[in-house]
């Protein structure tokens, strides 16, 4: 049988992490297996679902390299299937029609509260006859539809990640709504519910694993009884980890970052994100390897390997993995890779015209980048006429002989209108030589009047770049006057 996966968010938020993980498990064993993997929107909560929120979960997936085989299919594309679903659930006598009133609904539970009882519906409209159906119509309520959840089933299922999984059917919290009548005239059974929905759907699309995180595993007792109540087979099922902060807590928007999107911009690489993911509750069989493409970790992937335990997010891991992907990319491509950041805080530049000079840049910076918004500190100093001085660089130009030394450089500079890197080491012995002082006290001196600070990327490298731009002289000419 072919193996067929899918991932099915709802559009209404953007890309989550969990979700996103959620989509390489399932890419990754649809992969491993030669399998298909499917996109389905599960879009009939209407009131929060956003055509917007589908574009980024959909090229979020992209961006990560989850490419899908078939879909998006759209849930709200679909409600004939469900409707007809409901009516053979009525006509079975598997689901019955209810008319609780909310304050009755409310009342029921605050009455099992004072008795120490879990919140459940208590069935009490399972039997209702065709009169006492018709009663409460005609006093204008509006019914939901529920289906018959037996208090004495244990659901057993073989998780595929936590093995053996029973379920009391009493734990279930009665029987279940599936679908709500809508308030507009005409309809019949209106809005199908989660549960329903997503059992119609993969019995229909053929799916043969249901891959996802371990928050759905009630449902997943409930999905069972509905499998049996149409009668189709029933797939197996992987629930995997959730995604904890350091506390060991589920991630959430309170640790910063959620959305795909979110890493986006902080400047983590998708191959490097995709690869932290795959390691998010997942060990390969050679445990210590840590860095892979999706496509190698496809041929290794298995569910047994995957974690029951929460996985804990490592952001210094992240980066580590980050920073292994951004020292192996082409200076050509990292200029455009950090193009964008550099654009976003204003630096002036070209990408066509002063293209060799920022891929100059970019090979200096690139081996101390750890994330791409590192790129915008790293280069700072190299983008603009002018500098502002530290304290530290206004003291190392006060040093003695700096004041001497400055316009020498500056003197031996004009003999170069192209100053290549051995022309900038030649003046920096010429001028050691001449005036006998230390070549540490030109290098500080010169990183001070060229970069305003003591620290940074290597300076005749830097001192090049500013050349080029012919800032050089103008930083050095500035320095000289702060003396
Ligand atoms: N729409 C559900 C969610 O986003 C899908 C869960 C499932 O995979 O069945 O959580």
């Amino acid at each position: 049988m072919t193996v067929r996966v899918r991932i099915a968010p709802s559009p209404t938020g953007n890309l989550h992490i969990g979700t996103a993980r959620t989509a390489v498990f399932n890419w990754l064993f649809a992969r491993n297996q030669g399998g298909k993997f499917i996109l389905r929107i599960e879009d009939t909560d209407l009131e929060r679902s956003r055509p917007e929120y589908t574009e980024n979960i959909k090229s979020g997936l992209l961006w990560l390299g989850l490419n899908w085989d078939e879909g998006p299919f759209f849930q709200t594309q679909r409600l004939d299937l469900y409707r007809q679903g409901i009516q053979t659930l009525l006509d079975k006598g598997f689901a019955y029609r209810c008319y609780c009133t909310s304050t009755e609904l409310e009342q029921m539970r605050e009455e099992q509260k004072a008795k120490n009882q879990a919140p459940r519906y208590d069935n009490r409209h399972r039997h209702l006859t065709e009169a006492e159906c018709q009663a409460f119509e005609e006093e204008g309520r509006k019914p939901v539809i529920r289906f018959i959840i037996d208090d004495e089933r244990e659901i057993v299922w073989n998780d595929l990640v936590r093995g053996q999984v029973v379920w009391k059917g009493s734990d279930l919290g009665g029987d279940m709504v599936i679908a709500r009548i809508p308030q507009q005239e005409g309809e019949t059974f209106g809005q199908p519910l989660y549960n329903l929905a997503v059992v119609i759907d993969d019995l229909e699309m053929k799916i043969t694993q249901v891959i996802r995180g371990e928050d759905h595993i009630a449902n997943t007792a409930k999905q069972i009884l509905l499998y049996e109540a149409f009668g189709g087979a029933v797939p197996e099922f992987a629930h995997t980890p959730l995604i904890l902060n350091q506390e060991g807590r589920k991630l959430s928007k309170r640790d910063g970052v959620t959305s795909i999107d979110d890493f986006r911009k902080m400047g983590f690489l998708p191959e490097a994100l995709a690869n932290y993911m795959t390691l998010l509750g997942w060990t390969p069989p050679d445990s210590t390897r840590e860095i892979f493409t999706l496509t190698e970790a496809a041929k290794e992937f298995s569910l047994e390997r995957v974690n029951k335990a929460g996985a804990k997010f490592d952001w210094d891991k992240l980066d580590w993995i980050n920073s292994q992907y951004l020292h192996q990319v082409p200076a050509s491509q990292l200029v455009d890779l950090a193009f964008p950041y550099w654009q976003d805080v204003g630096y002036v530049v070209n990408l066509e015209s002063d293209r060799p000079w920022l891929e100059k840049l970019a090979t200096l910076i690139g081996p101390s980048l750890t994330r791409l918004t590192d790129a915008v500190q790293e280069s700072r100093l190299l983008f603009g006429e002018t500098v502002t001085y530290s304290e530290e660089a206004i003291a190392q130009l006060k040093q003695d002989g700096v004041k001497e030394i400055m316009p020498s450089i500056l003197d031996s500079l004009a003999n170069y209108d192209q100053l290549t890197e051995d022309g900038a080491k030649e003046i920096i012995k010429q001028v050691t030589k001449s005036f006998k002082v230390k070549k540490g006290l030109i290098m500080r001196s010169l990183r001070a009047g060229l970069m305003g600070e003591l620290h940074g990327p290597d300076l005749v490298q830097s001192w090049l770049l500013l050349h080029q731009k012919g800032w050089d002289k103008l930083r050095l000419q500035d320095a000289l006057s702060k003396i």
